[in-house]
């Protein structure tokens, strides 16, 4: 691991320079529009850009993880963010591509207002159509969102490769701005449920509701021990509700095991509310882990695949994203990326995290120490490190910045300090907030080194945009800096912070982090659970 990260720093400074080169290239072609074919030498110059374009396009559709065929101009990130993005090490499988584009034939089949979705819809109405209706090959899988930004993109993945694995439409509630938030990643259809569903209210269903998994196992409704007959005689279900948000039951948690997902297989329309990363329950799954390894031979690069198809920044976003990289990163020749999440304030005041981001930064070298014995030494332009931090506190910039101003940077280093937003506090919903989070967490993904709070979905996103290891910046206990203040991850995965106790039907004690190697433990939370690859990059 450790080398290809040197790989991935050696590479950043090739990746900057094509996206210089790219926006040049569009000068050029603009040039030619007017007019300047005619000059020989700008054709000359032409044919050298033409054929590094094509060179290119294998990596503008993540080899082949994006299908071609979109509109550019409606989602540039799509066909930008590989100019941008250090090339990933990860290639996708074969298999995950041929399954990706069966799934977006089976999206455009069975998408809204098509001939099947109104078909399957009639089951949700009053006096619906007879259960033969849905026999057009569509069932449905509605991802409702909670929380965060950061806890929405890990259980949107989460709930989409789910529907990979079960064959199932995703459609999502767009709540107040998902949708100016995010391209559509599917081709030729939406994956926005139609505003006029009949089912309507999603706010209600919680663990308690009458069509919640849990309590349909658990009023023996469902029948997850009866499998030849789940419905016990009764009217099949249409709709189900799976409730896998934190503090979830046991019958709740059922929905990862063997059983029941046989069970809810008849089932036509599920609905889904999660804040958690889920993944790595599916790999501990009989019925789905063949396949999974099928999909992703390298388990720690599950969300990074799974975050680069689905999630591109909207135009808007966009925009953001790029003005302020080449206002402020471009031209350095390495990033840092600084996440500093505070959540609880007493445990983690102001000064504790200050100290322990400079302890965990200079002691593992990310960040160079400041030289006191040459207060006017003369830096070298050539060698440029930009700190990006992302908080919703100002605080952090103005100390390190002032640090580097006050004082020289050891090796001649120039160092520059920056942060995008500092919102104050938490404002879900609100677009215009949102917007910025989205737009930091793909400025994070820039990063060629990256230093996250432990605990944070928001961190855990940028760290699978650009495919890096992070640091982990570790809670603080009783306001004193941890020690170590951070640790390298063994994986960039996120973690799946309200991992079940247990396993399905297995003994209660027994330790779910060790059914499977590739599934284990956390460093960030310590019962929580994630994916990593074996072999020497797990320690
Ligand atoms: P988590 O709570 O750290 O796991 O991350 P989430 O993304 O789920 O929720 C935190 C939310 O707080 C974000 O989505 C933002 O709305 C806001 N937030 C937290 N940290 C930052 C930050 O560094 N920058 C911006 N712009 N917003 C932040």
């Amino acid at each position: 691991m450790e080398e290809v990260e040197g790989s991935c720093r050696g590479d950043s400074g090739d990746h900057r320079k094509v996206a210089a080169a790219f926006v040049l290239e569009m000068i050029w072609k603009r040039a030619l529009i007017i007019g300047c074919l005619t000059m020989s030498f700008l054709g000359i110059i032409n044919l050298a850009l033409v054929s590094r374009t094509d060179n290119k396009r294998g990596e503008d559709y993540f080899s082949g993880l994006l299908v071609a065929g979109f509109n550019r101009s409606s989602c540039r990130s799509r066909y930008e963010s590989a100019l941008y993005r250090k090339p990933s090490r990860y290639k996708p499988s074969a298999r995950l591509v041929r399954k990706l584009r069966q799934y977006e034939d089976l999206h455009r089949r069975c998408g809204p207002h098509t001939a099947s979705y109104n078909k399957v819809l009639r089951l949700l109405k009053p006096g619906g159509a007879a259960r033969e209706a849905a026999e057009t090959g569509c069932r449905y899988l509605v991802w409702t969102p909670t929380y965060g930004l950061g806890n929405r993109i890990l259980s949107l993945a989460s709930t989409f490769l789910y529907a990979l694995l079960t064959d199932r439409v995703l459609l999502i509630d767009r709540g107040n701005d998902f949708s100016s938030l995010m391209c559509e990643p599917f081709p030729n259809t939406t994956w926005l449920l139609p505003l006029d569903f009949p089912v309507k209210n999603f706010n209600s269903f919680n663990q308690g509701h009458p069509l919640s998994y849990g309590r349909l196992v658990k009023n023996k409704t469902l029948r997850n021990d009866v499998l030849e007959d789940p419905f016990s005689g009764h009217t099949p279900s249409s709709f189900v509700y799976l409730h896998l948000t934190g503090g979830y039951t046991s019958e709740d948690a059922y929905f990862f095991c063997e059983p029941d997902q046989l069970v809810l297989r008849e089932v036509p329309w599920l609905l889904v509310r999660s804040d958690e990363y889920f993944v790595p329950a599916l790999f501990l799954n009989n019925i789905f882990d063949l396949e999974l390894t099928l999909m992703f031979p390298e388990k720690e690069a599950v969300f990074h695949h799974l975050c680069r198809y689905l999630f591109h920044p909207s135009n808007e976003v966009w925009g953001m994203i790029t003005r302020y990289y080449e206002s402020y990163l471009a031209t350095a020749e390495e990033i840092v990326g600084i996440q500093i999440r505070v959540f609880d304030k007493k445990r983690s005041p102001f000064d504790v995290v200050l100290r322990q981001v400079l302890d965990c930064t200079l002691t593992q070298k990310l960040l160079p120490g400041i030289d006191l014995s040459h207060p006017a030494a003369v830096a070298d332009r050539r060698k440029t490190k930009a700190v990006l931090i992302t908080s919703l506190y100002t605080g952090y910039l103005e100390h390190i910045r002032t640090m580097y101003w006050e004082h020289p940077a050891a090796g001649g280093l120039v160092v520059s300090v920056h942060q995008p937003s500092h919102e104050g506090w938490q404002n879900t919903g609100n677009k215009a907030h949102d917007m910025k989070a989205w737009a930091e967490m793909n400025l994070l993904g820039f990063a060629d080194v990256i230093v996250t709070t432990a605990r944070s979905t928001f961190g855990y996103i940028g760290q699978a945009l650009g495919g890096v290891k992070p640091w982990i910046l570790l809670r603080p206990q009783s306001a004193t800096i941890p020690k170590p203040a951070c640790v390298r991850d063994f994986s960039m995965e996120p973690c799946f912070h309200a991992a079940p106790h247990y396993f399905c039907r297995g003994e209660k004690g027994g330790d779910i982090g060790a059914v499977v190697p590739y599934v284990t433990r956390c460093k960030d939370v310590p019962n929580g659970l994630k994916l990593v690859d074996l072999g020497p990059s797990k320690v």
